[in-house]
């Protein structure tokens, strides 16, 4: 049985005008309370211009704020959940998948994509939040592989921007196997030595963390993002122990040693572009590069990454 369908036609980008002026032209900071002009905080991609609060910002959003001039071309845009599994929880999921679709003008909960950042070819998956939670189910799995697949053969470097609620229950045991068929064709993007950077956003979470969120050569986060596997209810209740204040937070997870470093919005692209250039000397440079990596290095530990002592 096929678990997603090519058959959905394509679907109009997002009218972002007309919904503005649907939801009104103000909007509260979840973390300082404080009332932002919605347009200006559009304008700084959804950071707080009062406290600078990252707040959640939609893939296609995302996609125009790291490509060059906001332009890029998408792949897989037309692949559909089949509902293999014909699930039925309070809601059919068949009924889920409709609605997020027309709320989201999305066929799933990512989008793929190629262009240019700071003039160097890449593909960046973004996923998003508000199709069904930001869940990875086969249509996820399969258009973040065959997005490795073309790193691979066209030799680009693969960004993967993960905003998720983790694997898709609707979906069952074909969602969790999406986590091996990933990491595996991960493998082979880093046999073939080209560069995966993984982009932590609010909220990582479940399978997604277990898998390729955490699997990049770099994994850097935004300031303040949800990143965790179980809820700290679940641990809680497990471990029978307190946690943590900040736990599972960007910044409590750099301090432990599994972020390489968390990086504001604003500096995002030009963090990865520097990333790249580090990544990608020895390659694009010859015997060169060696040493132009090192300065970049030196430079990067300096003032990019931001691990914390
Ligand atoms: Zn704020």
């Amino acid at each position: 049985m096929a678990w997603f369908t090519r058959d959905k036609p394509a679907v109009k980008p997002e009218d972002g005008e007309k919904r503005v002026r649907t939801e009104g032209l103000w909007q509260k900071c979840e973390k300082c309370g404080q009332i932002v002009w919605r347009k200006a905080l559009e304008d700084n991609f959804q950071v707080c211009t009062k406290c600078g609060h990252h707040g959640r910002l939609g893939a296609r959003a995302r996609l125009g704020m790291l490509f060059d001039e906001g332009k890029f071309e998408e792949f897989d845009a037309r692949l559909a959940s089949t509902d293999p599994l014909e699930f039925v929880d309070a809601k059919k999921y068949s009924d889920r998948l409709a609605a997020s679709q027309e709320a989201t003008q999305l066929r799933d909960a990512i989008i793929s994509a190629g262009g240019n950042l700071n003039g160097r070819r890449v593909h960046v998956c973004a996923m998003e939040l508000k199709f069904v939670g930001g869940s990875m189910g086969t249509v996820v799995g399969e258009v973040i592989t065959r997005a490795i697949e073309r790193s691979v053969e066209q030799n680009v470097p693969l960004i993967i921007v993960s905003a998720s609620g983790g694997a898709r229950m609707q979906e069952g045991a074909l969602s969790l196997m999406q986590m091996a068929k990933i990491s595996a064709a991960l493998m082979r993007l880093d046999e073939a030595r080209v560069p995966f950077i993984s982009v932590l956003t609010d909220p990582t979470t479940g399978g997604v963390t277990a898998s390729f969120a955490m699997l990049g050569d770099l994994n850097i986060a935004e300031p303040g993002a949800l990143i965790g596997f179980a809820g700290p209810r679940v641990i809680e209740q497990t471990i029978r122990q307190k946690l943590p204040a900040g736990f599972q937070t960007s910044e409590f997870l750099l301090q432990h040693g599994f972020l390489d470093a968390v990086v504001k919005r604003g500096e995002l692209k030009s963090y990865l572009s520097k990333a790249l250039d580090f990544l990608l000397a020895p390659v694009e440079k010859g015997a060169q590069g060696i040493l132009g990596a090192q300065g970049i290095l030196e430079d990067a530990g300096q003032d990019a990454v931001t691990r914390a002592s």
